[in-house]
């Protein structure tokens, strides 16, 4: 309770950020954007994997539905659990993400950079 860790505090102000700062963090965004595309990617495969092998070996759809869900459910829970900013650990909207972070302000935008 006693403790204070000063230091810090103003580093952490994205007012402060220098650009070299903005630049680092804007490469983790757009490498956590990238792994994210081919996470999204896998499990796109999956579902249609499994789908396919229902329909085509014939399965009840009463079995690979439940396993559909499932898998799409655990995408969309890595999804939003792992969107976050790599500056302050705030979760990201999944559509429009390229403006800024809503819990620091951190500019995302990155198309070319
Ligand atoms: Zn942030």
């Amino acid at each position: 309770m006693g403790d204070e860790t000063p230091a810090l505090d103003e580093h952490e102000d994205p007012c402060d950020w220098t650009s070299e700062e903005q630049k680092a963090f804007r490469r983790a965004f757009n490498e956590q954007r990238r792994r994210q595309r081919r996470v999204g990617q896998v499990f796109t495969g999956v579902l249609l994997a499994l789908v396919s092998l229902g329909v085509l070996l014939r399965v009840s759809p009463s079995w690979w539905v439940p396993a559909v869900g499932l898998v799409a459910a655990a995408g969309l829970v890595f999804r939003l659990t792992s969107w976050k900013c790599p500056a302050c650990g705030e979760g990201l909207p999944t559509r429009g993400a390229g403006r800024a972070c809503a819990g620091c302000g951190l500019a995302l935008e990155s198309e070319n950079d």
